[in-house]
Formats: C-alpha cells, sequence, structure tokens
C-alpha cells in the first residue's frame, strides 16, 4: 500500500496553501507565499525514487526514441548554447540523461569530456549500447562526486521530477567548479496552465487539470527557481526561451512552431517578463568566489560575499 506524505513549497517551507485541484487522483495546491503550484500530498521520496528507477520508463520505442527525436531541435540548440558558453569545453555531468539525445550532441566535440546520471535502467541501457555514452544509473547524491569536479552540470526538462529539489540543487553546486555552469531546462509554467487547465482543457482532455502530477510534483516559475538557485549559491546569468516537443500531424507541428516564435519574441522584448513560451532555458554559475565556501564546507550564499 503506497503511503502518503505531505510536501512543502521548496521556497517557503511549511506555508499555508490553496487547493488548485486534482491531477492523476493528486492534490494540487497553491503556495499562499510565493504562488508556486506543486503536488501537496503524495508517495514517500523513496517510493517515487523506485518508480523513476523501474517503472515510468518501461518501453524504449515509444517513451525514448520518439519523445526525444522530436526534441532534436531543443536539444541542438542548448548543447550549441553550453558550448558558447565555455568555449574551451570540460567536464559536463547531465542530470536526469534520459536516452542520451543530449549528451549525444557533445560527442566529437573537442575538449568535451561529458556523463550522465539517470534514474531509469532502460534509459540508462539506452544511452550506453546506443551511444556508447558513459551514464550512471541512479541518483546525483549517490555518485560522490568529490567537490568541483564540473564545468558543467545540464538538467533538461527533469527537474520536476525532483521530489528533493533544494537538497539537489546543493549538490549541484558542490560539485560544480567554481565559475561553473548550471544549465536548467523547465516547461514553462504559464503556457502549461494554459494547455493543461481551464475550458480548453476540460473539452479536449475531459480533466481540469493536465499536469502529470506523479511524474511532475513542483511547477516552477522563473522566480521560484531563481529564489531557489540563489539561496543555494547560484547566480542567473541569462535566460532564453525553448520549443515544445514537436509532434504530432503537419499542421499541429506548423502551429507549435508558430506559437513559439511568436511567444519566444514577446520573451525577448520583454526580457523574459512575459513569458507564455512552451519553454525556458536558465543559466546560472557559480560565482568564481564560491572557491572560499567550498573549502570551508559551507554551502549557504553567505559565505560567497568573501571574495576569493
Ligand atoms: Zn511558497
Amino acid at each position: 500500500m503506497t503511503k502518503c506524505v505531505k510536501t512543502e513549497c521548496p521556497v517557503c517551507g511549511p506555508a499555508s496553501r490553496t487547493s488548485v485541484g486534482e491531477c492523476h487522483n493528486l492534490p494540487i495546491v497553491r503556495c499562499d507565499v510565493c504562488q508556486l503550484m506543486f503536488v501537496g500530498k503524495c508517495s514517500t521520496v523513496d517510493e517515487t525514487e523506485e518508480f523513476f528507477r523501474n517503472e515510468h520508463v518501461d518501453a524504449e520505442e515509444t517513451t525514448q526514441l520518439h519523445y526525444v527525436s522530436y526534441r532534436s531541435d531543443s536539444l541542438q540548440r542548448e548543447a550549441a548554447m553550453v558550448q558558447r558558453l565555455v568555449p574551451n569545453g570540460g567536464r559536463l555531468l547531465d542530470v536526469g540523461t534520459a536516452s542520451g539525445y543530449f549528451l549525444k550532441e557533445f560527442q566529437g566535440a573537442e575538449g568535451w569530456n561529458v556523463e550522465g546520471v539517470e534514474p531509469s535502467a532502460v534509459s540508462t541501457n539506452f544511452a550506453r549500447d546506443q551511444f556508447g555514452l558513459n551514464v550512471h544509473q541512479g541518483y546525483l547524491p549517490e555518485q560522490n562526486y568529490p567537490t568541483q569536479t564540473f564545468d558543467v552540470v545540464t538538467s533538461l526538462d527533469a527537474f520536476n521530477c525532483h521530489r528533493t529539489p533544494n537538497e539537489d540543487l546543493a549538490e549541484i553546486f558542490r560539485v560544480l567548479k567554481p565559475g561553473g555552469v548550471f544549465a536548467l531546462e523547465v516547461p514553462g509554467q504559464n503556457y502549461r496552465m494554459l494547455t493543461g487547465s481551464g475550458m480548453l482543457c476540460r473539452l479536449l482532455f475531459g480533466v481540469s487539470l493536465r499536469l502529470n502530477a506523479g511524474v511532475n510534483f513542483y511547477f516552477y516559475t522563473t522566480s521560484s527557481l531563481v529564489a531557489m538557485a540563489s539561496r543555494a549559491g547560484l547566480e542567473m546569468v541569462e535566460s532564453h526561451p525553448e520549443a515544445m516537443p514537436s509532434h504530432g500531424s503537419l499542421p499541429a507541428r506548423e502551429l507549435k512552431t508558430a506559437y513559439f516564435h511568436a511567444t519566444s519574441l514577446l520573451y525577448r522584448i520583454t526580457s523574459g517578463k512575459i513569458h507564455y513560451a512552451p519553454k525556458e532555458f536558465l543559466i546560472f554559475r557559480k560565482p568564481l568566489s564560491a572557491a572560499d565556501a567550498d573549502s570551508s564546507g559551507n554551502v549557504s550564499g553567505v559565505a560567497q560575499k568573501h571574495a576569493a
């Protein structure tokens, strides 16, 4: 029997909350302080982690090959952006590698040494067998990487699935070298609510909330991620709009492309203030001065005020 535990707002902790509705029989709530939406009660962290190891991805064909190939434009764009930010290459860790299509973009690129961590056994084996990638099955904290190991850490369309986001951000901060880049792709919250709630959602799908609860636990806004990353010691340096997976009929794909271009333009001219893009690609950096915090074992933002 699955045990349910109450979750907290990852930004505000045990603040009061308001019910938004239900999705997949799980309560969706909104934090009264910061307005972040999240799954209010769900299975334990251990049970969720077990689900992602063994159950979530069970068929290579549909879940990995097709879905990820629909994302190839986004993944190529994001890989190019990382390579622009870190022109000399370095050691890169992708957290939530899925089938490895993103890491594949770095194969043959000079100066890069890339590896991944992926909970799903099926996905890990796929990435190893198909592309010969170095992927460790499991979760980031289990890898016990030494402090300051990586020049880049990436997380693409995976962070919403993390049950312990603040702990994971602290671990990402720890394994990054000072000056290192953390690149994070997340779904756009306005786009999500536009397509996953309200009249249109009820009409098209017969449900009032379509948020993939139970696979996704937190429905982040840009400001909530910036607040959490900043608390972990990471500074946001740039952000970009990203596209949704390109599948469906030709007219549907053309409509998606048109929507992406229109919302991208709006995003760019308002510097991200009007964000209806399907996804967002956020770039954070670990400050160079963070070397002090690492050596003292203190990863709080406060310690970084002491310049190196
Ligand atoms: Zn909150």
